[in-house]
């Protein structure tokens, strides 16, 4: 990591499925490939960062060990940076090395995580095994060198440690995206108070071509280039899997947005945004033609 937030390295917003992120990854891979641009510099710096960028979030699990150690940073007040789990728990237990000791906290501290679900479980709601890797109260002294000076062979004096396990979450049906389900008495464990919650926010996978931004799903519609100059119509397909045949209107930009009311995610509305289509090798045909624009002043 060279310590740029690697959610806006890869231009996805936090809330984004695993799914879109390994799309993003993807896309900007191919655009900054060293190969694509041969002699510049500039742009292997970008794909190594994009590359580290997937790195620290493009497994399930790496995103979530991301995701935890920046809230461990946050409830610290340590910010970014390389800190062993150890210091960060000794502060968390203290309330900050700095201040003089003070009564620790009685409850373990939430844990809060993403969720992925598909877009049909999201639909019909239904249980999801989740790996979680939390705090809980040593087995062997059950909490109890917490503080004391006193060594456990397991915890080391923490009173806790980290395990993982798999829980059982239920989706409820018709969940939107960015949802909050919390778990009660499912976040970290305190060596001698009562355990946080867990909060899982959903994320709903739009599927190829579709991303959220915040609650609203964004569709990219491709567009053969004369359409966007001289107007058109187009079909595509929205979430739900009806074909919709749209009139474009002469003059359009890449970027250009259309909003269709009741299309998107549960009957919200669905963003359209325009891009152009890739044509993949052109023919020589197509060429010519070009060259003609191109003499034209176009
Ligand atoms: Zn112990």
């Amino acid at each position: 990591m060279d310590g740029r937030d690697p959610y806006q390295v890869l231009g996805v917003e936090r809330s984004a499925s695993d799914a879109e992120i390994k799309r993003a990854f993807r896309r900007l891979a191919r655009q900054h490939h060293p190969d694509r641009n041969p002699g510049d510099p500039a742009a292997e710096e970008r794909f190594k960062s994009i590359q580290s960028a997937y790195d620290s979030i493009g497994s399930p699990q790496k995103r979530r060990e991301h995701d935890q150690a920046e809230q461990f940073a946050r409830f610290t007040g340590s910010g970014p940076g390389p800190r062993g789990l150890d210091d960060l728990l000794r502060q968390m237990m203290r309330g900050g090395a700095q201040e003089p000791p003070r009564e620790p906290p009685k409850r373990g501290i939430d844990i809060e995580l993403g969720i992925d679900v598909s877009s049909s479980l999201a639909e019909s709601g239904g249980k999801i095994p989740f790996e979680l890797s939390r705090l809980r109260r040593c087995k062997r002294c059950d909490g109890n060198t917490f503080r004391t000076g006193s060594n456990c062979a397991v915890c080391n004096g923490r009173g806790v440690h980290r395990r993982e396990s798999t829980v059982t979450v239920t989706i409820p049906s018709k969940v939107a995206h960015g949802h909050r389900l919390r778990l009660r008495g499912l976040g970290n464990e305190h060596p001698m108070g009562t355990p946080g919650d867990l909060i899982l926010m959903v994320r709903v996978d739009p599927g190829e071509g579709r991303r959220w931004e915040s609650e609203r799903l964004v569709q990219t519609l491709h567009v053969p280039y004369t359409a966007m100059l001289l107007g058109g119509n187009v079909e595509f397909n929205t979430p739900s899997g009806r074909t919709i045949r749209m009139q474009i209107d002469a003059g359009s930009q890449p970027g250009d947005r259309r909003r269709i009311p009741s299309e998107g995610w549960q009957g919200g509305p669905l963003d359209l945004e325009l891009a152009i289509e890739d044509v993949g090798e052109l023919t020589q045909e197509m060429i010519e033609a070009l060259e003609n624009l191109r003499n034209l002043g176009l």
